[in-house]
C-alpha cells in the first residue's frame, strides 16, 4: 500500500571520475518517480551539452541578479565557475512526490543541510582505488592532460568530506553500486516523517478495533 507522500531530495557526490555520473544515468533509465535538479553554471557549454538538459547556461551578471533575488536554493564557485540550484523547481516536484536526485558539490551539500535536512538524503560515491579513478579520468577523452591532473588535486581535497555524508559506497561495480543506492531511495521513501494521511490511517485502524 501507498501513501501520498513528499519527495526525497537525493544528492550524490564523488570526486570527477569515481562514476556519479554513470550510476545517475542509470537509475534514471530505471525510475520515472526521480527527477533530475538542473543546475544554472557560468561555465561554457561542452558540445555535447544541451541547454535545460544538462544546465542552464548563464551570464555572470544573471547569476549574480537570482543569487540577490533568493531564486537559489544554493551556490558554489567549483573550478573557477558559479553553479546554482534553481529554487522554484524543487519546491514544486517535492510537493507533488517526486524524488530529486542532486549532482552537488559539498560546498552545495552544506547548504542544503542548513535549509533541508529533512528532505534530504545524501549518498558519497568513492572510486575502490586512484589507478582505477585515473583511468576512468583518461577514458574521458574530452579532458586535456593538465584538466586531469587537476581533477585528481580536486578528488584529494573532495574526499576530505566523505564524512559529512548519510552514506558511503565504494563503486567497484556499476550494477552493484547502482542497487546499493536503490536501496537507499526506497528506505528514505518510507521514513514516516514523508509520509501523509498516516494520521487518518492508523486512526481508521483503532476504530476498527474499538468497534469489534
Ligand atoms: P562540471 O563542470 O563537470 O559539470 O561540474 C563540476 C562540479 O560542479 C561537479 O562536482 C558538480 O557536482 C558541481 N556542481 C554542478 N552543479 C552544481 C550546483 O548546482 N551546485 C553546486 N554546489 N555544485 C554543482
Amino acid at each position: 500500500m501507498e501513501f501520498p507522500r513528499r519527495g526525497v531530495m537525493l544528492v550524490l557526490a564523488s570526486p570527477s571520475g569515481a562514476g556519479k555520473s554513470s550510476i545517475s544515468r542509470s537509475l534514471f533509465g530505471q525510475d520515472p518517480n526521480i527527477k533530475l535538479s538542473v543546475s544554472i553554471t557560468t561555465r561554457p557549454r561542452r558540445t555535447d551539452e544541451i541547454e535545460g538538459k544538462h544546465y542552464y547556461f548563464v551570464d555572470v551578471p544573471t547569476f549574480e541578479r537570482m543569487r540577490e533575488d533568493g531564486e537559489l536554493l544554493e551556490w558554489a564557485r567549483v573550478h573557477d565557475n558559479y553553479y546554482a540550484t534553481p529554487r522554484a523547481k524543487v519546491e514544486e516536484e517535492l510537493a507533488s512526490g517526486n524524488d530529486i536526485l542532486f549532482d552537488i558539490d559539498y560546498q552545495g551539500t552544506l547548504q542544503l543541510y542548513e535549509k533541508c535536512r529533512d528532505d534530504m538524503v545524501t549518498v558519497f560515491i568513492l572510486p575502490p582505488s586512484i589507478k582505477e579513478l585515473r583511468a576512468r579520468l583518461e577514458r574521458r577523452a574530452q579532458d586535456s592532460r593538465g584538466t586531469i591532473e587537476r581533477r585528481l588535486k580536486n578528488a584529494r581535497i573532495e574526499m576530505d568530506h566523505y564524512d559529512e555524508y548519510d552514506y558511503v559506497i565504494v563503486n567497484e561495480d556499476l550494477e552493484n553500486s547502482v542497487q546499493r543506492v536503490r536501496s537507499i531511495l526506497a528506505a528514505a521513501r518510507l521514513q514516516r516523517r514523508r509520509l501523509s494521511h498516516l494520521d487518518r490511517f492508523v486512526k481508521g485502524l483503532q476504530d476498527q478495533i474499538d468497534s469489534i
